[in-house]
């Protein structure tokens, strides 16, 4: 591996602390023993990499992080390579500021610090730690999609490592079947080494915040959200957090509002007073004004610094906003977090307006769900192993459960999300009527499967 004369660093077990820092993740759940961490400088650091992995016998697994967020272990690997692509996180506006580009490393803080000098907005995820890469493969859900769409609908163009080491230029018009794929297919087809997103005038000032209700009041605040979601604008949306909070540890039920285009206040004032001063009183609220996304990505911090480390989600999507649905789950989630141990488990319900969405095609991208949805993320969270078993258990059984009782509801199977699996779902729960051609996809571009993490597409 030192022959390859690298510009970036290559670790290994030797190099200590450096190594044991460069295999940790956001889970302690993803953190597998990898051979080597290469940490490429330039994008040319990278084919000769791929070429040593293929070349060895066996072949070395190749793994690929971004954030390092994803919460199975995708980005990381057990005695293979990982491609560690945070040195690569410049970021650029363009000179007109209708577009940025960004390198494959970044997270979406580096989006946000550039937008925010230059007055701008993009769609991305509503934490800074968040990888680009791994969010846009995903499909990516952010704030701005109420009005913008997923992120994946705002790629104009990437730049993408090949199996067989080439470096090539895709968008609607070049390797057209590629910039398809990668738009919702997730890591299986290349590298992301930059991507060129559609940038947009600044959405601040946003109103955001906590609003929190005791959980015996669940099924009044439920009929508050519902009769929101009726006039709801594409510039609000509100997820709903369950978590246990207070001394005793007591199931609440918290409103996270997001209200962009705030300029005096009034329009968050008017969408939030049913929640701050309507028949069901909050035990605690907090909203504020921030003067960009950069700030507003960094406003859960505290929460996150002192949540429990061995942590997983599992997230699927729901048509509508069903009360009865949300009230059982609610149910499962109360009975499973009075074991002390997983008491930080919660489950987070995403109520982004989906119109925009819809406009775009299940077939347009490899991201299969276009009929009006609201993504459902259960996560599991503890610092004992031994509940791990627990978790898995609960999170399987609940995500299961979501995805069959929204489907007897609706009419419509919308299997499970990527970006929130563990890898463990079927391909055709996740990649919907979209898996033949990503296969076909797949065997033009990675015809041995060398970029064989995530949910399985294997070349026909
Ligand atoms: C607390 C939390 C909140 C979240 N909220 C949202 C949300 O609001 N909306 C949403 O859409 N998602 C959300 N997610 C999911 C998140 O977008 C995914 O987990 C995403 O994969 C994280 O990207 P990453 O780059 O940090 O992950 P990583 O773990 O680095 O990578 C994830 C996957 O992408 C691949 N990959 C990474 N970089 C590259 C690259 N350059 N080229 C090719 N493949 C690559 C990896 O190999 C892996 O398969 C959330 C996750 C968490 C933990």
């Amino acid at each position: 591996m030192e022959s390859l004369k690298l510009q970036g660093r290559i670790l290994t077990s030797a190099d200590g602390e450096d190594f044991e820092k460069a295999l940790q993740r956001n889970s302690a759940l993803s953190v597998l023993p990898a051979k080597y961490v290469v940490q490429p400088a330039t994008y040319s650091d990278i084919p000769p990499v791929l070429a040593f992995a293929t070349s060895q016998k066996p072949p070395l697994e190749i793994a690929v992080k971004c954030g390092g967020i994803h919460t199975s272990t995708w980005s990381s690997t057990n005695g293979g390579i990982v491609i560690d692509m945070t040195s690569l996180h410049a970021v650029n506006v363009s000179e007109d500021k209708q577009s940025v580009t960004v390198q494959g490393g970044a997270v979406w803080g580096n989006v946000y610090e550039e937008c925010k000098k230059a007055g701008i907005d993009v769609v991305g995820s509503p934490l800074w730690f968040v990888g680009v890469s791994g969010f846009l493969l995903g499909g990516g859900y952010g704030p701005l999609s109420g009005e913008r769409g997923l992120a994946v609908d705002n790629i104009i163009s990437a730049k993408v490592i090949l199996a067989d080491g080439r470096i090539v230029q895709t968008s609607a018009t070049e390797e057209p079947d590629l910039f398809w794929a990668i738009r919702g297919g997730g890591g299986r087809f290349g590298i992301l080494a930059e991507v060129q997103l559609k940038a947009f005038p600044s959405v601040a000032p946003i109103t955001s915040g906590v609003i929190v209700y005791p959980g015996t009041e669940i099924v009044n605040v439920l009929k508050l959200i519902k009769e929101w979601s009726a006039t709801q604008s594409g510039k609000e949306k509100i997820s709903i957090s369950f978590a246990r909070s207070g001394p005793q540890s007591q199931p609440s039920i918290m409103i996270l509002p997001w209200v962009s285009e705030d300029h005096d206040g009034t329009r968050s004032a008017t969408v939030l007073a049913p929640f701050k001063e309507g028949p069901v009183k909050p035990v605690f609220e907090k909203t504020h004004a921030s003067p960009d996304m950069l700030a507003v990505s960094h406003g859960a911090d505290a929460s996150f610094a002192s949540a429990p480390k061995r942590f997983s989600i599992r997230g699927a999507f729901v048509a509508d906003f069903y009360e009865e649905l949300i009230l059982e789950v609610w149910d499962r989630w109360v009975k499973f977090t009075e074991n002390p141990d997983v008491k930080a488990s919660g489950v987070m319900w995403d109520l982004t307006k989906s119109d925009k969405i819809c406009e775009v095609k299940s077939t347009d991208t490899a991201m299969p769900i276009r009929e009006r949805n609201y993504w459902v993320g259960v996560q599991g969270r503890t610092n004992n192993p031994e509940a791990d078993a627990a978790i898995k258990e609960f999170l399987s059984s609940t995500i299961t459960f979501i995805r069959e009782k929204n489907a007897a509801l609706s009419g419509k199977d919308y299997g499970f999300w990527m970006n929130m699996s563990e890898g463990d779902e079927k391909p055709e729960d996740v990649y919907g009527a979209n898996l033949p051609r990503l296969r076909e996809v797949k065997t033009k571009y990675d015809p041995r499967n060398i970029f064989s993490k995530g949910v399985p597409i294997l070349p026909l």
